[in-house]
């Protein structure tokens, strides 16, 4: 029991006390402190390493470049997709010509969800165009389109509670009332309207379903996004409105007019579509079978380019291992680069890279993914279970914190989405923390696009990702608690 964790809130608590009064004495202090539990840490040369690798990506990096030339020379990136294909040429290229090692593909196969033609219209009371699109994987219309009254919910959790029947040949709609936070933690409550709505609509008799965006702008960008039919309900074709299409609904629904309305999409499906994950690394020195996970998705929607989800993610992960490399430092473990496909369609790429990688998962050391945008990193939380994780966490901290990053108490696992699969087999995880209070005025719309990026807010996220790389995969350090 000696390896798993005490009182970690305590040492982060002395971890801030240490961020705020910096300096090489407390680095050291807590060397001699992790010494004294006979955990090994971070070696002073580590440490300097580490430091100077900060410094040097505060003075500017690659991010940036890197984000513009994926979301200009390859624009948006549906999952499965042709332009998915390329986008994958494009990484391969481009990691090829940077000189990492093991650059390659892992192909794997996915129904391929392809938008076509979509629209929206009030014909009564008051006739006029909507600005909406489909949400991701929505079966089509028949070719007129959809035509029927509409049924307004101001919440998803109203429709739970309509009794069966109720809305039968009429559309359903949902409203939220998603507030814009730092750490984007309502979107996990609020998107269900999007994923669950549909089936929870059709159960109850709806023949097609609209949704305000899950999206904090006021602009007429409709936010797009996955939804999930369940199975046994039939599939109805769902739309999200932008927000100012949304508020002009619940303006003449309140009004008690009946909104008339036609929607129409057109999609379709390609099955056995190609997908696949691009991985790059630098190789460990002593042991290079152990590995260090950084990445971020390489799938975007199709409405915008990608820029802020995932190309920003895409650049600063990259720029941070070219950052390592182009220091000519090798570490004693290998770090590994992975651009996840199709994980906007359900995690498929980190699905199969889980099945592909399983013999390899238990020496998966830690994992950390970028996939909020490109605000500034503000915090930073980790779910090591040992004594020796939580120490060597806490010497990253105290180099990040002058950057403006304070360690957390939320140790739940996380790390980004497509780590879900590999925390379920058993792989620690860190969390950078974004600043995300813009992040979902663009999420999924046709406003992601690259001039929303800041490459210093970029390069300060990369300064964070190499020193946390680095200094893991530079230890021997096991964040995992032992088999009992
Ligand atoms: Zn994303």
């Amino acid at each position: 029991m000696s390896q798993v964790k005490g009182d970690s809130m305590h040492l982060r608590n002395r971890a801030m006390d240490w961020g705020r009064a910096g300096g090489v004495g407390l680095i050291l202090s807590a060397l001699v402190s992790t010494a004294a539990t006979g955990a090994e840490g971070a070696s002073r040369e580590s440490l300097a390493h580490a430091e100077t690798l900060r410094n040097r990506a505060l003075t500017g990096t690659s991010a940036m470049t890197i984000v513009t030339s994926l979301t200009t020379e390859v624009g948006p990136r549906l999952a499965g997709s042709d332009a998915e294909a390329r986008a994958r040429a494009w990484a391969l290229r481009t990691l090829t010509a940077k000189g990492f090692a093991g650059v390659r593909s892992e192909p794997f196969e996915m129904d391929a969800w392809q938008r076509h033609d979509e629209g929206a219209e009030i014909i009564a009371p008051y006739p006029q165009p909507l600005a909406v699109t489909a949400l991701g994987g929505s079966v089509p219309t028949p070719e007129t389109g959809l035509l029927g009254t509409v049924a307004v919910f101001e919440t998803l959790e109203d429709l739970k509670r309509a009794p069966a029947g109720s809305v039968t040949g009429r559309i359903a709609y949902v409203g939220h009332a998603m507030q814009r936070t730092q750490d984007g933690s309502s979107y996990g409550y609020f998107n269900e309207a999007r994923t669950a709505g549909p089936s929870i609509a059709a159960s109850k008799g709806a023949m097609g379903y609209l949704i305000r965006s899950v999206g904090t702008d006021s602009h007429r960008f409709p936010h797009t996004g996955s939804l999930r039919y369940q199975e046994g309900i039939p599939r109805i074709p769902a739309m999200a409105l932008s927000n100012p299409d949304a508020d002009q609904i619940e303006r003449i629904a309140a009004d008690k007019s009946d909104v008339r309305m036609r929607m129409w999409v057109d999609s379709s499906e390609r099955p056995a579509a190609q997908s696949g994950n691009v991985i790059a690394e630098i190789t460990g020195r002593e042991a290079p079978e152990e590995i260090v996970v950084i990445g971020a998705h390489l799938d975007s929607w199709d409405l915008g380019t990608g820029a802020i989800d995932d190309g920003a993610g895409v650049g600063i992960t990259m720029a941070a291992l070219e950052l390592i490399k182009d220091a000519g430092l090798a570490p004693r473990r290998t770090i590994r680069l992975v651009l996840w496909g199709a994980e906007e369609v359900g995690l498929l790429g980190a699905q199969a890279y889980r099945k592909q990688h399983e013999a390899a998962l238990a020496q998966h050391v830690i994992g950390s993914e970028s996939d909020f945008g490109g605000g500034r990193v503000w915090k930073l939380t980790a779910d090591s279970q040992t004594e020796e994780g939580d120490a060597l966490f806490l010497e990253i901290a105290n180099l990040l914190a002058p950057m403006g990053i304070a360690p957390g108490s939320d140790d739940q696992p996380g790390g980004g989405p497509d780590l879900y699969p590999l925390i379920a087999a058993g792989v620690p995880t860190l969390r950078m923390h974004q600043d995300g209070r813009d992040y979902f005025d663009l999420h999924h719309t046709a406003d992601d696009t690259v001039d929303k990026l800041d490459a210093a807010a970029l390069d300060q996220n990369v300064a964070a990702f190499a020193v946390f790389a680095w200094l893991v995969a530079d230890s021997d350090v096991t964040f995992r608690a032992a088999a009992p």
